[in-house]
């Protein structure tokens, strides 16, 4: 994508540059994750006005990069939707929100076009601003995200021998997990890995294939929550190479709880 770009695009981050500029990451619709130049963002409120905040949708102009740099000019933008004012309301709402536009920022490979990547952001931001913050929303939005950019783990399929899970039996049995090998160990293979309740391997399929709203209607049994947030971060870390700030933050918004 070096040409000029027209697209729906979501702020995911704004870092003031220089006296007057501000440095954007957008979520776009039609162009994956951009990163832009706004020009004269903070000296010319005429330009555009407040709509650089993080979780402002809107239709960006942007112009094609200079060469040797991977920064777009932001020729226009026109705000949409703005979420901003109900996500930002609430503490939790608010944390919950800016780890949705973190991990999709940090896992979405650059410049990379993936419209149903955007929707899926945009649709768990609405869900977050509509619905109070929900664990099971968010483990919803981890596994559908790595779903989205081929990194989902493997939960229907031994990752060792290949087998189907349940097996032939129809029962589940003992199953191991392994971030590094990309998901769940049947009983046959076992005991591998980080022990995969049934219940929790139950829970992560589930939530795998519903919409973010819906995840958000009912609460997981305490204990399978803690355990799917642990299988979630366990992957995310090794797709990242890296801890997130934001969990420690999200395990202290509920009390060290899911
Ligand atoms: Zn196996």
């Amino acid at each position: 994508m070096s040409e000029k770009v027209i697209t729906r695009a979501l702020v995911a981050r704004s870092v003031d540059y220089g006296e007057a500029d501000r440095i954007l990451t957008l979520l776009t619709e039609d162009g994956g994750k951009v990163s832009a130049l706004a020009r004269s963002a903070r000296r010319s409120r005429k330009r555009f006005g407040a709509a650089l905040s993080l979780f402002v949708l809107g239709r960006a102009e942007l112009g094609s990069p200079r060469r040797g740099s991977d920064l777009r000019p932001l020729a226009r933008f026109d705000p949409i939707t703005d979420l901003a004012g109900v996500i930002g309301a609430d503490l939790g709402k608010m944390t919950h929100g800016s780890y949705v536009l973190e991990l999709a920022r940090d896992l979405w490979p650059s410049e990379e076009s993936d419209p149903a990547l955007f929707h899926l952001v945009m649709e768990t931001l609405g869900a977050i601003a509509e619905v109070p913050p929900s664990p099971r929303l968010l483990r919803c939005f981890e596994l559908r995200l790595l779903a989205a950019i081929g990194l989902a783990p493997s939960f229907d399929q031994c990752v060792r021998c290949g087998e189907g899970i349940p097996g032939a039996s129809g029962t589940v049995g003992m199953l191991g997990f392994s971030a590094t090998s990309g998901g769940a160990i049947c009983a046959a293979c076992g005991p591998h890995g980080w022990p995969l309740a049934e219940d929790v391997w139950r829970e992560a399929r589930i939530l795998g294939a519903l919409r973010p709203r819906e995840a958000a209607s009912e609460a997981s049994e305490r204990t399978t929550a803690l355990e799917l947030r642990e299988l979630c971060r366990l992957v995310l870390r090794h797709h990242l190479g890296r801890e997130l700030k934001a969990w420690q933050f999200l395990a202290q918004l509920t009390g060290g709880g899911r």
